[in-house]
């Protein structure tokens, strides 16, 4: 199915659509990644990341499609996040905030009916004062550093926390959580030391349950998912795992149009401060997506991109709506004007065009940006 889409695009000819670039969200294989994860974490629950509008796939899309695959938990960073997805969930799925609140939004947030995590206890105090005002019980999550020093209440406050929710009513704590600093790399010994963090703090709140694993978390083992886990990536077909087998399906396929092709002699010079000189006869097209589009610049003559499964080299600078790559290898004629390359798809995963530009698979997705014809399946 995968490869029947980049047929179909590929004998399109110039002016079948018409756009620069499409990207291809396939959302029955996003199912099936999530359903193969609930599977793994069985009887544990899976629930859904779809922070920055779904890891840039369309929250609006994605959300509702895990919905009704069973998915009743989603996860976004900011509550304005969470403003537009709740609307398009039925009332018994639950929409978490990661950073939980902001100083003075704390009745707003109460009244959407998100659920926020409390990462300190300035936030607990906020969430407790809400609820008294609003003089009803609010759920909450709480999140503990154990060990990333990134978000969550800080050992030295457990304490202090724990007496807080003892002497509160109105604030019903649906998990406690943490979350995996090192979860894609799977021998690394800090994994097994948050999970025994979090082990001492499931002791001293006996009476919650836990949400801990991410993707790579999922993938530690049973240890590490508790009630409750939070995949992101791998919903996405992005691999849990650095230098692994990567288990998932790909979501997410995109191919560019050529705008311009030419033949130039040896000596050429190609692109933004001329970096790119051709050594002999050379093919190039130039197609129609740049930095702006999530292709960094870092990919300057770095990376490739694939037509009939054959490498293209990016030559020169990636400018920003556009990438010169050789095509000499091609027999002549074989690319032209609104032609497709394939940027992500059989060929090449995200994770190959993240190494190539030196970042990560989720910082290709999230960086996508609009300017591409979506096509979700
Ligand atoms: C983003 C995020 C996740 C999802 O992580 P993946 O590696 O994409 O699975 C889970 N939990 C928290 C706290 C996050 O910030």
């Amino acid at each position: 199915m995968y490869i029947g889409i980049q047929e179909d695009r590929q004998s399109e000819t110039t002016g079948t659509g018409g756009a620069s670039g499409y990207l291809t969200i396939d959302l029955a294989a996003l199912a099936r990644n999530y359903e193969k994860l609930a599977a793994e974490v069985a009887p544990a629950r899976a629930a859904a990341v779809v922070k920055a509008d779904a890891y840039g796939l369309g929250a609006d899309r994605v959300a509702p499609r895990l919905y009704a695959q069973g998915c009743r938990h989603f996860f976004v960073a900011q509550f304005g996040e969470s403003l537009s997805l709740r609307p398009l969930l039925a009332a018994d799925a639950s929409v978490f905030v990661l950073n939980g609140l902001q100083p003075g939004n704390e009745l707003a947030c109460a009244r959407s009916g998100m659920v926020p995590v409390i990462n300190s206890l300035d936030h607990w105090r906020q969430w407790a004062s809400a609820a008294r005002t609003l003089g009803r019980t609010l759920p909450a999550v709480l999140q503990f550093d154990t060990g990333m020093s990134r978000l969550g209440v800080p050992a030295e406050d457990r304490a202090t926390l724990a007496d807080l929710v003892k002497a509160e009513s109105r604030i019903e704590v649906l998990f406690i959580m943490s979350h995996l600093a090192c979860a894609d790399d799977a021998d690394n010994d800090q994994n097994s030391d948050q999970r025994a963090e979090m082990d001492r703090i499931a002791a001293e709140f006996p009476e919650f349950p836990v949400c801990f694993a991410n993707s790579g978390g999922i993938f530690l083992g049973n240890a590490y998912h508790g009630a409750l886990c939070r995949p992101g990536i791998a919903l996405y077909g992005g691999a849990p795992t650095e230098g692994r087998a990567n288990p998932m399906e790909p979501v997410v396929r995109l191919d560019v149009a050529v705008v311009q092709t030419r033949s130039v002699p040896a000596g050429t010079r190609v692109g933004y401060g001329a970096s790119h000189v051709t050594t002999g006869q050379t093919r190039l097209a130039t197609i129609a997506a740049g930095y702006a589009d999530g292709l960094p610049r870092s990919l300057s003559s770095r990376g490739a991109v694939y037509c009939d499964g054959i490498r293209l080299p990016v030559v020169g600078r990636v400018s920003m709506d556009s990438i010169t790559i050789d095509i000499s290898v091609l027999p002549e004629g074989r690319l032209k004007l609104g032609s497709l390359v394939e940027v992500l798809g059989p060929h090449q995963t995200l994770e190959d065009v993240a190494r190539d530009a030196g970042t990560i698979s989720y910082e290709i997705l999230t960086s996508l940006g609009q300017r591409y014809e979506r096509q979700y399946r």
